[in-house]
């Protein structure tokens, strides 16, 4: 179910009508295509294989046997565009891992660095948690683990998601390994919800120092902190890196006192699987419907005509939107509580407060 949800919102629409079609499938490859035509942000998709069974995990494309996509071991599509951006190989999980991990010791200094630097880095897929039936210290993508043994040595291990875009991979990895710089540096239980948003600080400056400005964004709108990550960002830079890091280390209390950092964070930060996330964060245009005169936006998964004002659900809340004007591959939207209107573009997302 979570998985339909994902799969509606993501996929894109555009109709054309027969007569100004010289499109052709992108899936398939037949045309010049006649009649329904969808567009995608890839191109155009023919009617016959908009109604596919099988979608792209990462962006909702229909995928077919032969069209050059791949399917990962626990049933998830990935299409043949996407497929050039995911992470599917193991050797190239763990290259990720050792680039971010080096890029972090760079950003916050050599106190950064492990003390026990052998890190097994794998690879799993989404049956992996429901195997393991445990919920305990799961994150969204990936899971890090410290096992302390006689003579204060640590042997650490890290699994991430399969299939997921590599500068998706990276934020994740990032998370990761300052789990890990964790366990070896804190010798006092913190409180769970801190060292997530600590974790998330981390994935939030590997991807302000690469670019690009998408993943940053997604960090600091990422709902399951209710905007906690802010706060500590804010802190950051008005105190700096180093003040965080010695606070985990040599620090007493189990949480932040100070005012910036006094709200808890959710419990469910911690516990959701998220694998897709059930509901989308952020508005975005999934794609256009144009049959005749007949034009019709899909935002978030909910269709609007132009000048149609509907409830769109997003994961933790939902906002009215209106739809101005629907144009070849974009809308010109208007929020409540937001001042003034806005375009959004096919594939684009826009986060809303
Ligand atoms: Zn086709
Ligand atoms: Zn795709």
């Amino acid at each position: 179910m979570r998985f339909l949800a994902l799969i509606i919102f993501l996929l894109t629409g555009f109709v054309a009508t027969a007569a100004e079609t010289n499109y052709f499938c992108i899936v398939c490859g037949k045309g010049p295509l006649t009649g329904r035509v969808w567009m995608s942000k890839w191109g155009p998709v023919c009617d016959d294989c908009y109604r596919l069974e099988n979608h792209c995990s990462l962006c909702g494309l229909p995928v077919r046997a032969g069209d050059g996509s791949v399917k990962t071991g626990d049933g998830r599509f990935i299409c043949k565009f996407d497929k050039a951006n995911a992470v599917l190989d193991v050797a190239e999980a763990r290259e990720v891992f050792t680039d971010v991990r080096r890029e972090l010791v760079g950003l916050f200094g050599g106190g950064f660095a492990l003390n026990y630097p052998d890190v097994t880095v794998n690879l799993f897929d989404v049956d992996y948690w429901s195997e393991k039936g445990r919920s305990d210290g799961l994150h969204k993508f990936g899971f890090s683990s410290t096992r302390h043994s006689a003579g204060g040595v640590c042997t650490h291990e890290v699994v991430l998601l399969s299939g997921r875009l590599r500068d998706e991979l990276v934020a994740t990895a990032a998370h990761e390994y300052t789990h890990l710089w964790i366990n070896e540096n804190c010798a006092r239980q913190l409180d769970a919800d801190v060292v997530e948003a600590i974790c998330e600080l981390s994935a939030f400056k590997v991807m302000a120092a690469r670019g690009p400005p998408g993943q940053q964004q997604k960090i600091l709108g990422n709902p399951y902190t209710h905007g906690e990550i802010k706060k500590l960002v804010a802190l950051e830079k008005e105190h700096g890196i180093g003040c965080v890091l010695n606070w985990v280390k040599n620090g007493t209390a189990e949480s932040f006192t100070t005012a910036a950092f006094a709200a808890p964070l959710p419990k469910r930060m911690l516990a959701a699987t998220n694998v897709p996330p059930p509901l989308p964060e952020a508005l975005k245009l999934g794609g256009l419907l144009l049959d005749g005169q007949n034009r019709q936006a899909i935002i978030s998964g909910v269709s609007f005509a132009a000048g149609e004002t509907r409830p769109v659900r997003l994961l933790d809340r939902t906002v009215q939107v209106r739809c101005r004007e629907i144009r070849r591959a974009e809308v010109v939207l208007e929020v409540d509580g937001l001042a003034g209107a806005f375009t959004l573009k096919i594939g684009e997302e826009k986060f809303v407060p």
